[in-house]
């Protein structure tokens, strides 16, 4: 069968990423997950103190950044220059200064070369904001995934709280309609359903049945590429 390119794109914590990993693991695919490859990049900036508004400090930063993926007991785990940031780049600190920071071009190009190159020659899914429109527009399958704010918000608290972070309901709340607003309305990229994306809203879904829908949605298509692939020229 024809190893696709699987696009995942929505609102913040809808459960993306957690679909992702689960697509990837039943098709034997790669996963990627790039809103760590933004937090990784806010962090550093954060860390080294950034000024934001300078385009020569943004892009001398960028060429001192290494983001690369491991998977550690089971986990896709991020690396910044070779040291496991997996942790801090979920932080609430990370959370609230990533989206201005996704809004820098400099930033998007950099990071959406990256994105290109891990995909090629392999089935990937990849998850983030703008995946089915500008990183990879010909994906063979295009989600989008939303949910109700408020459910979108208990399931991060809990997953913060899981993890044994610090966070409160209405902060997170907070952040994820401001990310929304911001990841939304900003010049470069911004969040969009691509015509082709088939929408899914999981308030309502759990993640079993979420994944058996998604798994449905790629078969057929990887069914129809594979045939599309090898049918004779007449
Ligand atoms: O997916 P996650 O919530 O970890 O992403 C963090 C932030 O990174 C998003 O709120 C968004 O601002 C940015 N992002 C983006 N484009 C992507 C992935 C993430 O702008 N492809």
């Amino acid at each position: 069968m024809k190893k696709i390119i699987i696009a995942i794109d929505g609102f913040s914590s809808c459960g993306k990423s957690t679909l992702a990993k689960a697509m990837a693991k039943e098709l034997d695919y790669v996963y990627v997950d790039t809103g760590a490859m933004y937090r990784a990049v806010t962090l550093y900036f954060l860390r080294k103190n950034i000024n934001i508004d300078d385009k020569e400090q943004i892009q001398s930063a960028l060429s001192d950044i290494n983001i690369s993926f491991e998977n550690l007991n089971g986990i896709n785990t991020t690396f910044l220059n070779d040291e496991n940031v997996e942790h801090e780049i979920r932080g609430m600190e990370v959370s609230e200064f990533v989206s201005p920071v996704a809004t820098i071009s400099a930033v998007r190009k950099e990071l959406v070369k990256q994105q290109r190159l891990l995909g090629i020659g392999k089935g990937v899914v990849m998850d983030g904001r703008d995946i089915g429109t500008v990183v990879y527009p010909n994906a063979g399958l295009k989600l989008f995934i939303t949910a109700d704010t408020e459910i979108r918000a208990k399931r991060r608290l809990d997953e913060l709280m899981a993890k044994g972070m610090k966070a409160d309901f209405q902060s997170i709340k907070k952040n994820l309609k401001e990310r929304d607003r911001i990841d939304s309305s900003r010049e470069d990229s911004p969040l969009r359903q691509a015509p082709d994306a088939i929408l899914i809203d999981n308030s309502e879904l759990n993640e079993k049945k979420q994944l058996e829908l998604a798994l449905a949605y790629a078969h057929e298509r990887i069914v129809y590429i594979t045939k599309e692939e090898n049918r004779p020229i007449s």
